[in-house]
Order: structure tokens, then sequence, then C-alpha cells
């Protein structure tokens, strides 16, 4: 029986008001969640037990994927598979969609069943194929499947902790350094990543691609002519239809203070589907195009996505990488460097490293600062510099982001700067000045 045609009434109803319909009413023109959904449609008994053999790093096959497709949506083409919208329209996003493919723990369980007010369960199928054969305490899993202490708030976290909203100067726009915007195009995203910092507005379809809205903050922009750099945001940019998207961009082009726009997407690692090539042709109108990606962790680095980065930089837009660091998924130094050498092959150039945010019910994602350090430690000297991104922690507040940096410099001896290297050893430096 189809999936959807199992859910409860219950269910129904908060998946029509949640993130499916979201994307219904923002994107008009091109509503992937107008398209039928098609169905799961194994019965539960036939979930995939095996561990299946996802290569991590190339010459890694999609053939895990195709077995997923296979067994769970087996009347798909592979030309819906391929099609983004199809990824969207179909994204799971029920407790009881989950259960039809994952082994859920009660954690996960309980935290599925009351998310109402949270940051809602949304994970494309193409994301959740790579979730199979494996446990929960799988990476990726504990990336997108939420637990129940996502409902603990600990001591310093908050809601907003860098201040977003208090240094809005119009909805949907942050206005903090003096010369660049953050641009909240709407608040949907393909696949919701459980720490993510703007839970709080991703997800809730409340900041829509809203023409007045997006006028206001263009207008707030062509009046500011300090703003030389425009990071458009949100929830992911990428999920928007093409001719949305291009109005936005030519709209930002014309404003002749704009010199760089950027765009922050998770897209190539949780739906590579969505970089066609009419999207990259689009895109390489609008240049100078920069894009930071979200990558969070090496198995994420699949062959599609290896093809969605080529298409972009192919297309000439500089890519960059920004991975928050997350215990129990990518908090030591062999996933970190794995995942960094995964980027620089995909000509995707590690950017930053962030110090989760204390965003409410993030304390089971945090780690110490000191494991930053150490793993930037054990990346420095000891690979590329290419592959080592600048560890930040963005202040609580609003403060904006700070670099932290292991010590280097031990002292000064008889007008020389003493050093520490990469292997631990001590060097002097003449320092004249
Ligand atoms: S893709 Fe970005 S905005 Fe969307 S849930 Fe993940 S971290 Fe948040």
């Amino acid at each position: 029986m189809p999936i959807h045609q199992r859910r409860p009434a219950k269910a129904r109803a908060d998946v029509k008001s949640s993130c499916a319909n979201t994307v219904a009413a923002e994107v008009e023109e091109e509503p992937p969640s107008q398209q039928a959904a098609t169905p799961i449609s194994l019965p539960a008994e036939k979930k995939i037990k095996h561990k299946l053999s996802i290569q991590p790093s190339p010459p890694d096959t999609p053939t895990p994927r195709r077995r997923f497709k296979q067994l769970y949506y087996p009347a798909v083409t592979e030309r819906q598979w391929n099609d983004w919208r199809w990824q969207i329209a179909n994204r799971v996003h029920t407790l009881a969609q989950l259960e039809k493919v994952l082994d859920l723990t009660d954690r996960e369980r309980h935290a599925a069943m009351g998310l109402q007010t949270k940051l809602p369960l949304a994970i494309t199928p193409y994301f959740m194929s790579l979730l199979v054969g494996h446990g929960s305490d799988y990476a990726l899993r504990k990336t997108v499947v939420p637990v129940v202490d996502e409902f603990v708030k600990s001591v310093g976290e908050d809601d907003d902790p860098l201040g977003e909203d208090t240094q809005s100067p119009v909805p949907g726009l942050v206005h903090r350094y003096p010369d660049r915007v953050l641009f909240l195009t709407l608040d949907f995203c393909s696949t919701y990543c459980r720490y993510c910092t703007r839970s709080r507005v991703v997800g809730h379809g409340r900041l829509f691609f809203n023409r007045r809205r997006l006028e206001n903050a263009l207008d707030y922009i062509r009046r500011t002519p300090t703003i030389r750099d425009v990071l458009l945001s949100g929830g992911d940019p990428l999920t928007l239809g093409d001719a949305r998207l291009d109005w936005l961009l030519t709209q930002l082009r014309q404003i002749k203070h704009v010199e760089i726009i950027r765009i922050g997407t998770k897209i190539p690692a949780v739906l590579p589907q969505r970089v066609t090539p009419q999207l990259v042709k689009m895109l390489r109108r609008h240049h100078p195009l920069w894009m930071s990606l979200h990558f969070t962790h090496p198995d994420e680095c699949t062959t599609e996505s290896y093809r969605a980065c080529q298409r972009l930089a192919d297309a000439g837009i500089p890519l960059g990488s920004q991975t928050v660091l997350l215990k129990g998924v990518n908090d030591s130094v062999e996933i970190m460097s794995a995942l960094m050498h995964h980027l620089l092959q995909m000509r995707v150039r590690p950017y930053y490293l962030y110090q989760c945010d204390p965003i409410s019910g993030s304390a089971h994602f945090r780690t110490p600062v000191e494991k930053g350090l150490e793993i930037i430690r054990g990346l420095r000297g000891h690979t590329s510099g290419y592959a080592v991104p600048t560890y930040v922690i963005d202040a609580p507040g609003g403060g904006g982001k700070v670099p932290l940096m292991p010590e280097y410099v031990m002292g000064r001896e008889d007008g020389h700067v003493v050093l520490k290297n990469y292997e631990g050893n001590l060097y002097k430096y003449p320092d004249c000045c």
C-alpha cells in the first residue's frame, strides 16, 4: 500500500501544513511538491538489513543508491529519481515513512513524534539511501534523524544565539558587518540538519519567497551603498526554481555597489540532482558568483555530489565549504582529514570549520573547543595547506566570527620569536623589527 495512504489523518494534516506545502506555496513556477508523490511501496518486513557497500571515496559508484531505489521505489524510473523536483516531492517527512526504512531507537521515535513546534523532519530519498545498512550510531543519520536530546535546552543555549533577529533591519535580511548582508531567501530546505543554527526560522513555513518582502530587502540593499557582498541563504536558495533564482540574482546584479553574490547551500550533499546543466547555465550569467557549500562528513562525497560540484566548478563558480564540528559525527582528525581531501578533489576549498553554535537543544552535538584545536593541529602541516579550514566560533550575541588557532608562537628569546612546527619541534626566527 502506498505510504501516503497509510498515514493517519492527523499525520496527513501535519504534512500538509509543513514543508511540502511550504514549497508548493512558495515555488509557484516550479512546484516540486505539487507533483504526485511516488509511494515507498515495500512492506516493512522487506527493510534492507544488510550493510550496503557504500564506498566513501572515489571510485564510488551509485550502485547502493540504485539498490535502494529498486527496493523502496520499484516503480520509479531513473529519470524520476534523478529529477530534483521528484526528490523534493517524495521527501521522507513522517515517522511512518522513516520507520519503513530505518529501525528507529526509542530516542529517535519519540523525537519524531514530538516535532510539531520544532525544526521539521525532512530527508530526500537520495540522502535516505545513504543511511540504509547502518545503525543509529551512523554519522549521517545523526545529522538528519532527530533524537529527544533536541528538546533539552541547556545552560547558555538560545533559539537565536547569534542575535540575528536584533540585527535585521527588514524582514529576512541580517546586516551585521558593514559591507555585507545575509539575505534569507526562504525558510525551506530539501533536508533539515538537526543542528541548524537557524532552526528557529527554517522549515516553519513563515519566510516565503514573497515578492513584496524581497523587494523590501532589495530596497534596503539599494539604499545602503556600503554593501558590496550579499550572501543568499535561508533555508536553501537552491530549492527555488531556476526562474525565481534568476529573477533575484538579476535584481541584485543591477545594484551597482553589489560586487559579489554568494549562495550558501547544502544541495550538492543532500540533493545533487538539483545541479542541472540548466541551473549552472543560468548561474554563470551572474558572475562574480561564489558558493559556500555545506559538507559534514566524507560519506556525503558520493559520485553524485562529485558530479554536482564539477558542474558548478566548470561554470566558473568558486566553491568553498563550511563544516560544522559535530560530536559523534566528524570530531576526529581522521574523519575531518578524509572530508577535506574529498573536498579538494571536488574542487571545493575548505573554508570554515565552525564550532557548533549553542542553539537550543544542541548540547549533544557540541564538542569542547579543544577538540576543534586538536583537529586543526592534526591537519596543519600534515596535509596540503588548502585542506585546512579556518576554525571559528561565531560569537554568541552577534559578535561575528572569531578565528581560533592552536598555539604556534611559544614566546620570544634574544630578539627571536620561538615557533613550534607541526611536529612539535621548536625553531627561532630573528624578529628584527
Ligand atoms: S541546509 Fe542549512 S539552513 Fe537548511 S537545515 Fe541544514 S544547516 Fe539549516
